[in-house]
């Protein structure tokens, strides 16, 4: 069977993937939720004309002459009389403007003495004031949809009186290992054990963008152990398993799956690493069959599952953002398949980057991923690179 290519396995998944319903939740627990609606202002800001600076609220007509002091306006408690030719008020930054004065002078300007003050400088009518809605008016659009809400957005809103915010769900994902060799971080290893890092990897990579991971454990490679544990697949929007994929005699999940109603929309992409995975639907959950050699599971998570975890919660950038960058030495031609080589890049003061892929590629190689801030990708059949050449990036570390 010919490979999938790796743009048409991603249609497919997003083709099948909707975003996830709606929630309206307090703007407290809204940092890193996206915004499923425009959200506008309950009030405006500032809600009244106010003092920019410490100093004196005066007519500037009057300036020339001294003042006299006539009270004071402060920030939560205005001055509540009319002012009238010839006076001032002392007024502090964010304190209301007074009824009859047109301009701050500020304080470092004028000489006092007792409640008469001098005006040294002051250039120009309306000085130092802040507008009423200088900021934003009622029912402006403070947020807009599918906006990532992050500590700006929350000061914003907190201004304009939003207590709740609507946004979409945070997709559930289930994750479960299989592997007899598979031992759990901080247990005593034994021979012919490994430690299991793909799953520490994908509840950190559900949690860093915007999921909320369920682990399954690991499941043994026997058809009983693999049935007990899918069994638990309940209420989740995405279903990973990790390793058995493959066509060894052990990589026996795809088959279990199916008869537990697995649907496969596709088997084996046109890509390396990462090309054994699976993608269908598990009883209305999508399920993702990543391989079990990490770098490769990271590469599938990259190209595929990532952008499927934006697209349900209406994030509009689907995946890591890319970039160019020049090689820093040759690379050998592509071949049938998309090469996603890890690789280093560095950008320097002019906002050149560079980008450097000799650490080993193994896909078994997990200090190499760690080690990398991009993935070159490497179209089928990439002639062969030049140092300087200009290649594709993926960010995968911001
Ligand atoms: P598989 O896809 O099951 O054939 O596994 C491919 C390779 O990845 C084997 O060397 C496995 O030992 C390794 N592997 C599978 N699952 C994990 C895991 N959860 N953590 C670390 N390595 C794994
Ligand atoms: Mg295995």
């Amino acid at each position: 069977m010919a490979l999938l290519p790796v743009a048409d396995a991603l249609s497919r998944i997003l083709n099948s993937v909707d975003r996830l319903e709606q929630e309206s939740i307090s703007l407290h627990d809204a940092l890193g939720r996206v915004a499923a609606k425009d959200h506008k202002s309950n009030l405006t800001q500032p809600p009244f004309a106010a003092s920019a600076m410490d100093g004196y609220a005066v007519r500037y007509d009057d300036i020339s002459a001294p003042l006299i002091v006539v009270g004071e306006s402060q920030a939560g408690a205005s001055f509540t009389g009319k002012m009238e030719k010839g006076q001032a008020v002392r007024i502090f930054t964010g304190a209301p403007m007074v009824d009859g004065a047109d301009t701050v002078v500020i304080q470092e300007n004028i000489s006092r003495v007792g409640d008469e003050i001098t005006i040294n400088d002051c250039k120009q009518k309306g000085s130092n004031i802040r507008k009423a809605g200088g900021d934003f008016m009622v029912d402006d659009v403070l947020v807009y949809s599918n906006t990532i809400i992050d500590a700006r957005h929350i000061a914003l809103l907190a201004a304009g009186n939003v207590a709740k915010i609507d946004v979409y769900h945070q997709p559930k994902v289930a994750i479960l290992s299989t592997g007899d060799e598979l031992l759990e971080v901080g247990s005593e290893i034994g021979p012919d054990k490994i430690v299991n890092s793909n799953v520490p990897m994908f509840m950190a990579l559900v949690k860093e963008h915007g999921g909320i991971p369920v682990n399954l454990g690991t499941a043994k490679d026997t058809v009983e152990d693999v049935k007990n544990k899918i069994a638990e697949v309940k209420n989740v929007d995405i279903f990973v398993s990790i390793g058995g994929v493959s066509v060894g005699d052990y990589d026996i999940i795809q088959d279990v799956l199916k008869d537990a109603g697995l649907k496969v929309n596709f088997w084996k992409v046109a890509m390396q690493p990462g090309k054994p995975i699976v993608y269908g639907d598990f009883n209305g959950i999508h399920y993702f069959g990543m391989p079990g050699n990490p770098s490769s599971a990271y590469v599938c998570f990259a190209n595929f599952m990532l952008p499927a975890m934006c697209k349900m919660q209406g994030i509009v950038q689907l995946g890591f953002k890319t970039s160019h960058a020049q090689l820093e030495h040759d690379l050998k031609a592509g071949g049938p398949r998309m090469n996603y080589m890890r690789a280093h890049y560095k950008e320097n003061e002019t906002g050149e980057k560079w980008v450097n892929a000799t650490l080993t590629q193994s896909s078994a190689n997990l200090k190499t991923l760690a080690r990398s801030n991009c993935l070159i990708v490497r179209d089928v059949d990439a002639p062969q690179g030049t140092i300087g050449d200009l290649v594709k990036i993926i960010l995968i570390k911001s």
